[in-house]
């Protein structure tokens, strides 16, 4: 018997039947007492209804779950782990949920090959697990790692703390199992390095947040397991400083695998959230959180280096496990935080190294003359000039915040995302970082992979 509400009536006669038969009927999901926590997404900012949820067990059923779809004209969205900043993954209203969070096959680590296959829905930190088991690592990490999922961490190109070291998730990617439109299935699991045979579609997807196929596997590279570590927490006197120290720290400290910065406003809603204590006397212009891995014992070359770091004001290092733990707190802790004091506007962005300090000074200016009340809080991966902004009680003004954070970017010849992707968030402001041939260029890809618009609507594209 089919449980019909107001959700599902909108669905063609003979689908639910169809996903029924796809995932069996403990895995179809009807009962809106269980479909919440799949309708919005991590920050309250994106919710809709879905028409059902469905939780296939492998590749064939999620094949067979997309031919059902395709052959009613029913759109789909892919979701992992729900951990996505710009609503790529919950539904805008009516579509089926594709959930794969139990596609959660594990290989053993290839020691020859340097490369573990993963479904799409292991979470990073049960992959971290698997691999640390193994005597290695993996070259991707960042707070969500509880729940975000390799498949979502593809499809958005997730970067993360570890990108200075091992490049972001592009990098981490030998090869992946992927489910098209139409529900044929592209398997390429080999992990060559070397593959000169044309297009390359494992990297195609890479990014394409759900839109050109559905990820239901990945072959991933690992890198060494380092077990020796040291975490610093710089005060300087400026963000021009801490930019000025890139340079320094990539020519002098070969094993650095994070360089984060932050600021005052951030620590403040931190310490108030999570009780840690100020991390230095008074107020700091600008926080610097820098972690060396390596073989042996890094700690004599980042402490030789903050002895001399130009604009240093205070320093407090680390070289146990709990003490690095207690200073990353203060960078990580900062999403939850913001999200404890209400619902932000969150918009991730890049610019060039040399623009970021210009950035972080005019952003707070930028956002009062739209939202005189706002607060704006700055944190990010400073290598990579890559600045998360969140900007609180601004909720009413969104897309006028939005829009002048952006053109911001813009005029420095920045990213309008640089980690999080385009996802329900930013379509109407793609064209600040994508000339009209190359958008025109996007839209044939998909057109040409998704004929009927069925995967993850509205998702980059308006
Ligand atoms: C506290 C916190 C910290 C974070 N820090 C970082 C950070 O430092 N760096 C960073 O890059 N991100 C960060 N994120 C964002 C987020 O965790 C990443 O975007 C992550 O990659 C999303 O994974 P997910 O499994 O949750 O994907 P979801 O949120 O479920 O989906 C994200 C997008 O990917 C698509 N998708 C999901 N699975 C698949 C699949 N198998 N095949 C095809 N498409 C799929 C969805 O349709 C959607 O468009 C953070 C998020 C939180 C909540």
């Amino acid at each position: 018997m089919t449980l019909l509400n107001d959700r599902t009536v909108g669905l063609p006669a003979g689908l639910l039947e169809d996903l029924r038969a796809a995932v069996g009927e403990q895995h179809l999901l009807l009962d809106p007492d269980l479909l919440p926590s799949y309708e919005q997404d991590w920050t309250g900012r994106f919710s809709g209804r879905a028409g059902c949820v469905v939780r296939p067990a492998d590749t064939a059923q999620v094949a067979a779950v997309v031919r059902a779809c395709a052959a009613a004209g029913v759109p789909l969205v892919t979701q992992g782990g729900n951990t996505g900043l710009v609503g790529g993954g919950v539904p805008a209203g009516g579509e089926v949920v594709l959930s794969l969070r139990r596609l959660t096959a594990l290989s053993e680590v290839d020691r020859a090959a340097g490369q573990v296959s993963a479904g799409a829905g292991v979470t990073l930190a049960d992959l971290q697990r698997h691999v640390r088991a193994a005597g290695a690592e993996f070259g991707v990490d960042f707070a969500a790692r509880d729940s975000a999922t390799v498949g979502g961490m593809a499809a958005t190109n997730a970067g993360g703390i570890r990108v200075l070291r091992y490049g972001s998730m592009r990098a981490q990617v030998l090869g992946a199992e992927a489910v098209l439109a139409d529900g044929s299935v592209v398997t390429r699991m080999g992990g060559l390095t070397k593959d000169g045979t044309g297009y390359d579609l494992v990297q195609l997807l890479i990014g394409s947040e759900g839109t050109l196929g559905i990820v239901t596997a990945l072959r991933l590279k690992v890198v060494p397991l380092l077990r020796s570590s040291c975490v610093a927490l710089l005060a300087m006197g400026s963000t021009q400083a801490a930019v000025d120290l890139l340079p320094v720290l990539r020519e002098r400290l070969p094993h650095l695998a994070a360089a984060e910065l932050f600021h005052e406003p951030g620590v403040q809603l931190v310490r108030r959230h999570s009780g840690l204590p100020a991390p230095f006397e008074g107020d700091v212009p600008a926080y610097l959180l820098l972690e060396c891995l390596d073989r042996t014992d890094p700690s004599e070359d980042l402490l030789e280096l903050v002895a001399q770091a130009d604009g240093l004001l205070d320093a407090r290092v680390a070289t146990d496990a709990a003490s690095a733990r207690a200073l990353w707190a203060y960078r990580e802790a900062h999403t939850e935080a913001i999200n404890a004091e209400g619902v932000p506007v969150k918009l991730d962005v890049s610019v060039p190294a040399a623009a970021l300090p210009g950035l972080v000074e005019q952003l707070p200016t930028v956002v009062a003359a739209v939202a005189p009340a706002a607060r704006t809080v700055l944190f990010g991966h400073v290598n990579e000039g890559n600045l998360h902004v969140n900007v609180l009680d601004a909720v009413e003004a969104h897309d006028a915040v939005t829009e002048a954070v952006l053109q911001a970017v813009a005029q420095r010849a920045g990213s309008i995302s640089s980690e999080h992707g385009v996802g329900r968030a930013k379509p109407a402001w793609l064209h600040l970082s994508r000339s009209t041939t190359e958008l025109a260029a996007m839209r044939a890809v998909k057109g040409a992979l998704d004929p009927q618009g069925l995967l993850n609507p509205g998702v980059i594209f308006a």
